[in-house]
């Protein structure tokens, strides 16, 4: 389906995909036995695997898509470390202590992806960009400056605020009442990033297996059995690396993670002046609104990649083009002429506390749970299950404390979804 907005080449998949080949997985027989079976090849599972290949254990990382298909090739590129509820919500949660171990341990994450990009050369256009976060009202500015002022000890950023008078330089629009920018967070290209990995991963001696589902999880005396589309798999350790994806083959995360639909669309290149204008940096850019938008120039600096939550029920990225299209135009009304020439989506996996969890349930290792937030929640811990499998205290994890809860009646449908969607949205026409 095209619409008279659509570019000629307009494509219903990611931008990433158009700019970097996908590389290769080598080796694509199933065996019958492995040490370490990682179920899902985004940065979760490969960063595991990479540990534990690494460290001497056989491992087989498996995914039902090409290697790297689900959210780890399709996201927006935006890191920032951050975690989805305040300190003070928390604090009352968990305490003082336990509510800055979990901010400080994401914080630490963000530090941790560049040292490790910069350490391995992953080729990734990894950029310290900063973030523009706009206020989508004079309250939310209020409360943008608040903040300033009230952060946290021990947790103080340099945060700087932006009047409307002077947001010009960050941003062509008037939809803003100002912003805030946080100077720490950081870009990437995924697709690039994740093919980084995954050759990681198979220099350590993992071996990676598209196309592979995993159709059924059995107990045994010494591990797992895992029935797949290729046949069966015995393993003495299993990791749940699923995320938004989780299915009913693991019915214990499947009851804890929430699939949202996250929509993105790409314009086609535009001239760099037009588009320096629009965007003078390079930033990653937010605004206060709970049902988030999120947008950046693309690597090149053309093109500009939208992305909203502007479908509940609806996964198909082409019917909901035209909304996220008015989202984007709410923004940037000067940009009616300019043709879109990619939309997307994928499901990201959001939890009921709105934190990342990982740990061990049944004997299986997982993390999960990274509520939109998962560059580099995902790759570090990813990591820390790994050293967490191979029994290094270095695993240890803020992350692995909270308790993993889910809903009485939630099997893995977010039938409430649209509900709260809506009132979400209707809250923020209303500040
Ligand atoms: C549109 C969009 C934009 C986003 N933007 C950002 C952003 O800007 N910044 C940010 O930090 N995060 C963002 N995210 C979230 C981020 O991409 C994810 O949190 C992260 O990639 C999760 O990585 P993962 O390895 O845990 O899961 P995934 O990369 O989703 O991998 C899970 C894999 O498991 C496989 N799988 C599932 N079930 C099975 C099975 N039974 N057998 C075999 N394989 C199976 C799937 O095929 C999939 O490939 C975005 C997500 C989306 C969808």
């Amino acid at each position: 389906m095209n619409y008279p907005f659509t570019s000629e080449d307009f494509k219903s998949e990611p931008y990433w995909w158009d700019r970097t080949e996908r590389s290769e997985t080598g080796d694509n027989s199933l065996p019958t036995r492995t040490d370490v079976l990682v179920i899902g090849s985004g940065y979760t599972g490969l960063h595991c695997a990479l540990l534990t290949a690494s460290a001497g254990r056989q491992t087989t990382v498996i995914d039902a898509e090409a290697a790297g298909w689900g959210c780890s090739t399709r996201n927006g590129g935006q890191i920032s470390g951050e975690i989805k509820p305040g300190y003070d919500e928390l604090s009352r949660r968990y305490g003082n202590a336990g509510a800055y171990a979990l901010v400080k341990e994401a914080r630490n994450a963000l530090d941790w992806l560049g040292e490790y990009v910069a350490e391995q050369d992953i080729d990734c256009d990894y950029r310290q960009c900063g973030r523009f976060t706009g206020a989508h009202s004079p309250r939310q500015f209020r409360k943008l400056v608040a903040s300033t002022r009230q952060q946290p000890p021990g947790l103080e950023q340099d945060l700087r605020v932006v009047t409307a008078r002077d947001q010009a330089g960050e941003i062509d629009s008037e939809y803003y009442y100002g912003g805030l920018v946080n100077d720490r967070h950081c870009s990437l290209d995924p697709l690039k990033y994740h093919s980084g990995l995954l050759k990681l991963a198979l220099k350590s001696g993992s071996q990676v297996i598209s196309y592979c589902e995993a159709t059924r999880v059995e107990k045994t005396s010494d591990g797992f059995k895992v029935s797949t589309n290729r046949g069966a798999i015995h393993a003495r350790d299993l990791v749940v690396a699923t995320n938004g994806y989780t299915g009913s083959v693991t019915p214990w995360q499947r009851r804890r993670i929430i699939p949202i639909g996250s929509y993105m669309l790409a314009t086609e290149p535009m001239d760099l002046l037009r588009a320096n204008q629009l965007m003078p940096g390079q930033r990653v850019f937010g605004d206060t609104r709970k049902v988030v938008v999120y947008f950046r120039r693309s690597p090149d600096g053309r093109s500009l990649l939208f992305g909203g939550r502007v479908s509940v029920f609806e996964s198909d990225p082409v019917k909901s083009l035209p909304a996220l299209r008015r989202e984007m135009l709410r923004i940037f009304p000067q940009l009616e002429d300019v043709k879109i020439s990619h939309t997307w989506m994928g499901f990201v996996g959001y939890t009921f506390d709105r934190l990342p969890h990982m740990g061990k349930q049944d004997g299986a290792y997982y993390a999960m749970g990274y509520c939109g937030s998962g560059i580099c929640l995902a790759s570090y811990m990813g990591n820390r299950l790994g050293l967490q499998l191979l029994g290094k205290a270095e695993g240890n994890c803020a992350f692995s404390d909270p308790a993993f809860h889910t809903r009485s009646l939630y099997s893995g449908k977010p039938w409430l979804l649209g509900a709260s969607v809506r009132y979400f949205q209707l809250r923020d026409r209303l500040s």
